[in-house]
């Protein structure tokens, strides 16, 4: 039963990735009453779950851009907000390797005018930094200052601080009609009206869907498909991240760690739709471009390829304030580096919805995200006696307990599928990818929501994980 609700929010928000979550947090720490909106079973579910996790210094964006200033602020921002949020950036640094020194000088200046910290590392020097490199590689930019986070840990945090602090988010929602009477906006889902001053169009690939309902402008998006390949921990020689020269089709087919300790080899930039499905020859594209970098990479260490896809809209991000119709924000094509950006952009459009002002004092703090086998001793020992579950190894690969499993589901954003439990736990990340915890993690799940096996979701509506019973449900 449809049931209205008679709030009237400062700001709907449509699309909960990073840039979504980003906004959502600012809002609500600026004391705005916010509601996010999601068609997903989970936040972070579009390109702000398959990127390559980088918080880009911001030497590569054209100086002047938006993409440049974002990012160089963004940049700035992420270790203030990782340290609130209890999430783990670490500042890796990143290598641009070549043997073009004219290339390697003109993104060097390029960093300069963009305000980074960069430096040209001769041959001698990027060998000594990084074993294994192609010989012919010799001249590369340093800019010590990027770095590594998970991209879907971050958006959760800012979505659950967001939560604690007064936000309310709606997930498997479709935004069926807009309409606007006077100043307000009435935004209908299949589930509720809600009632707004304010909407940002943060959906990302579905940009153009949420600018038709709104009846605000729309863009000419184009998508590009980016393959990866996840490394094995431990599995290759670097500690940073290491990009060929970039062209016109972006930066390459890169090598990085992760935060989590394994390794990203990719992504293709390849003209497609929406789908994230993986190709040979994409895969194939990555082996010989990273061969070029370093050539005896070994490919069988792979423990599994994805892709994402980047919404693209000309050169520069598009945000800004809709001029058909008043109080829309619209922000379009936040392709990369908009992981990096996401929190001045977050900062920008507070300001384009004249929210801006100083930060609410007293706001509640998020318990970070810690896992059994990360805790102290002492911490270890009061979980344990406090619940059993934390001493049942769930997943083998990445050591994690069910009392692991069993907290995520009952932090302040429900989740409901095995892979909401599988971004915030790292359980099924491993080597066996999920064959030992997938039902294991399912069960958690259905005992903990009241479901059956059946009805547990691998992702999003629909994506069910088995069709019925063969023999009795696995119980642990
Ligand atoms: C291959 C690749 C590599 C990248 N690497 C980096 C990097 O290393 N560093 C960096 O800074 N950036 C990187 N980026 C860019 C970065 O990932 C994106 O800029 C960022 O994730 C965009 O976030 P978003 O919130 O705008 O979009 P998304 O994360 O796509 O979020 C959009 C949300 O809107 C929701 N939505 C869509 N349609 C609707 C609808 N009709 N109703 C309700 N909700 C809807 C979706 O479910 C989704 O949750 C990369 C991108 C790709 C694809």
């Amino acid at each position: 039963m449809k049931k209205n609700q008679k709030e009237i929010f400062d700001c709907v928000i449509i699309g909960g990735g990073v840039v979504g979550g980003a906004i959502f947090n600012k809002l609500v720490r600026l004391g705005k009453s916010c509601v996010l909106v999601d068609k997903a079973s989970d936040v972070a579910t579009g390109a702000s779950k398959a990127n390559s996790g980088l918080v880009h210094a911001g030497y590569d964006p054209a100086p002047g851009t938006l993409k440049a200033k974002l990012n160089v602020r963004g940049a700035k921002l992420f270790p203030k907000i990782c340290r609130r949020l209890g999430v783990p950036l670490r500042h890796c640094g990143a290598l641009v390797v070549g043997d073009d020194r004219q290339k390697v000088e003109a993104l060097f200046q390029r960093g300069k005018q963009n305000g980074v910290n960069v430096e040209i590392l001769d041959k001698s020097q990027l060998h000594a930094k990084v074993p294994n490199l192609a010989e012919n590689l010799n001249v590369a930019l340093w800019a010590k200052d990027a770095g590594i986070v998970s991209p879907y840990l971050f958006t959760i945090c800012l979505v659950e601080e967001g939560i604690i602090n007064g936000g309310k988010v709606l997930l498997d929602r479709d935004v069926l009609s807009v309409k606007k009477t006077g100043d307000i906006f009435e935004v209908d889902t299949q589930q509720e009206s809600l009632f707004a001053r304010k909407i940002v169009n943060s959906a990302g690939a579905g940009y153009n869907e949420i600018a038709r309902i709104i009846g605000s402008e729309e863009k000419e998006i184009e998508f590009r498909r980016g393959q990866y390949f996840v490394f094995d921990k431990n599995s290759l020689p670097i500690s940073c991240t290491i990009f060929p020269l970039p062209t016109v089709l972006g930066k390459g087919v890169l090598l990085t760690p992760t935060i989590d300790g394994n390794f990203l080899v990719g992504p293709t930039s390849e003209a497609s739709d929406e789908s994230t499905c993986v190709t040979g020859e994409g895969l194939r594209e990555i082996q010989n471009k990273a061969r070029l970098i370093m050539p005896d990479i070994d490919f069988k260490n792979a423990i599994r390829e994805f892709a994402g896809v980047r919404a693209i809209c000309g050169d520069d991000f598009v945000i800004e304030r809709s001029k058909k119709v008043d109080g829309v924000v619209n922000l379009a094509g936040i392709c990369s580096p908009g992981l990096s950006s996401a929190p001045a952009i977050a900062e920008m459009v507070a300001n384009l919805l004249d929210f801006d002002g100083k930060e609410c004092e007293n706001l509640k703090k998020l318990q970070p995200y810690v896992m059994f086998k990360n805790m102290s001793s002492s911490q270890q020992k009061e979980c344990l006696q406090r619940d059993a579950s934390f001493g049942q190894i769930v997943c083998k690969c990445e050591k994690i307990t069910k009392g692991d499993v069993l907290g995520v589901l009952n932090r302040p954003l429900a989740i409901k599928s095995v892979d909401a439990v599988k971004r915030r736990t790292n359980a099924g990340m491993g080597r066996c990818q999920g064959g030992f915890c997938f039902t294991k993690v399912v069960s958690a799940i259905a005992k903990e929501r009241g479901l059956k096996f059946e009805e547990v979701q691998k992702e999003n509506r629909g994506s069910f994980v088995a069709v019925g019973d063969i023999r009795e449900e696995s119980k642990w």
